[in-house]
């Protein structure tokens, strides 16, 4: 099931058609991106329902209208150092836990949402995003799959310069934390798809040009693990973000660097799940 969301509305993603899950559900699931994940279970069911998408509420898909798919969440999560080619063109040294750092909420965006630069020193960072579906603590790495809902496509932007001012002292979660910083879409694809360790391809495009392409099955820390670990330390809730990571290629560790700026454009995509689209524009 692929669940975005169209002119403030839910909608099911079939093919290259959007299902509106009121109209289809006769009313039963309400259109509102807000009481999206307390649904989720109804809209499984509709899913198998719609089919073919032929059915009422169904109209042809234009993925440049697609909004963010998912409310802003209450916490969003990033993980650093969690491939290990990444790990090596940064030079930093394989922690022996997640390395979690806060991408604060008001960093989050949509898939169609343009993204101001406002420093010179602005990298892209493909990831794998895991959306929370209920409220939880304590989760054993057995049972994330009850309280995942889906996964989406994530950038983690960063300002490089903001990110390392603190020199050995991390200072994450200011430079990943501007605003557009956290662009996430086009949709969530439901766990019961993908599973709790996924092998999807990933990949990222800046400008026409493949600068980073991996497999999430390389991720150090996979999504068992990491849902476990956060969870032992907070309460997490519907709607949750963690940003698990992404592989080597991020413009900062080039020779010579690469940054974005204004008329830039990405594109990242993961197989199984869809190619999130962000563009740069100047203040
Ligand atoms: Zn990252």
């Amino acid at each position: 099931m692929k669940v975005g969301v169209l002119d403030g509305r839910t909608v099911l993603v079939v093919g290259d058609r959007a299902v509106d899950v009121e109209a289809a559900s006769g009313g039963a699931v309400p259109a509102s991106p807000a009481s999206v994940l307390a649904v989720w279970a109804d809209l499984l069911r509709l899913s198998e329902q719609v089919g073919d998408a032929d059915g009422s509420g169904s109209a042809p898909l234009d993925p440049a209208r697609l909004e963010r798919p998912v409310p802003v969440p209450l916490q969003a999560f990033g993980i650093g150092v969690n491939y290990l080619d990444h790990a090596g063109e940064s030079a930093m040294d394989l922690p022996r836990n997640p390395l979690v750092f806060p991408k604060f909420s008001s960093s989050i965006t949509g898939p169609n949402d343009e993204v101001v630069v406002r420093t010179e020193a602005l990298d892209w960072e493909a990831e794998l995003v895991v959306v929370i579906g209920s409220e939880c603590f304590e989760v054993a790495e057995g049972d994330v799959l009850a309280v995942v809902a889906g996964y989406t496509i994530g950038q983690d932007l960063s300002d490089r310069v903001v990110q390392f001012e603190g020199g050995a002292n991390p200072q994450f979660g200011l430079g990943k934390s501007g605003p557009g910083f956290g662009p996430i879409g086009p949709w969530v694809v439901s766990a019961d798809e993908i599973g709790a360790e996924p092998h999807l391809a990933i990949r990222c495009e800046v400008d026409g040009v493949t600068k980073q392409s991996s497999d999430t099955e390389h991720l150090i820390f996979g999504v068992p693990a990491l849902v476990s670990y956060l969870s032992s330390r907070v309460r997490l809730h519907p709607g949750d973000l963690i940003f698990t990571g992404t592989p080597a290629g991020v413009g900062w560790s080039r020779d010579p660097r690469e940054t974005l700026h204004a008329g830039s454009r990405i594109e990242t995509t993961i197989d199984g799940i869809g190619t999130l689209t962000t563009r740069f524009v100047a203040p």
